[in-house]
């Protein structure tokens, strides 16, 4: 884990982060994550990405960005792995592990999830504990819960 996790968080927060990554296979996660990476459709921005997702009992979903020459039509690979979860009948998740990099490089930067895929998260996930773990590789990664990237967000439980 590389030291800006520690770093850049209060005690308290890594404290709860570490004990909610207790029960996600990170380097797994990770694994697949990379591996689905490999066959992303990018042929226009070029930026290959690849998401491992894993359901509250512990399933794992993979996407890939699939683009489109109507541009706005793409679709990112962490929604790809939502969708294909949720059309499959889940609706509970523990976390997300992303890679992304230009086409045909090693992952050698942290791929942050988009503003929509932070919102569509917001809509299955508690944002207190779902972890998105953005990852170079198996070994230097980083971790947040999903609140950290969407402060304030609104969700299911607004409309309550
Ligand atoms: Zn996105």
């Amino acid at each position: 884990m590389k030291k800006e996790f520690v770093k850049d968080k209060n005690e308290e927060m890594n404290e709860r982060l570490i004990e909610l990554l207790r029960a996600v296979p990170v380097k797994d996660l990770i694994a697949k994550a990379l591996e689905v990476r490999m066959i992303a459709y990018a042929p226009y921005s070029h930026y290959t990405v690849g998401a491992a997702l894993i359901t509250g009992d512990g399933k794992i979903y993979q996407g890939c960005n699939v683009e489109n020459a109507s541009y706005g039509v793409s679709n990112c690979a962490e929604r790809t792995a939502f969708f294909k979860a949720v059309s499959e009948g889940y609706r509970q998740f523990r976390a997300i592990a992303i890679t992304g990099s230009p086409e045909g490089h090693l992952v050698d930067q942290y791929a942050f999830p988009c503003g929509v895929c932070r919102q569509v998260m917001m809509e299955f996930c508690d944002p207190e504990s779902f972890l998105v773990i953005v990852a170079k590789s198996d070994s230097d990664y980083k971790v947040y819960a999903l609140k950290e990237l969407l402060p304030e967000g609104f969700g299911p439980g607004n409309l309550e």
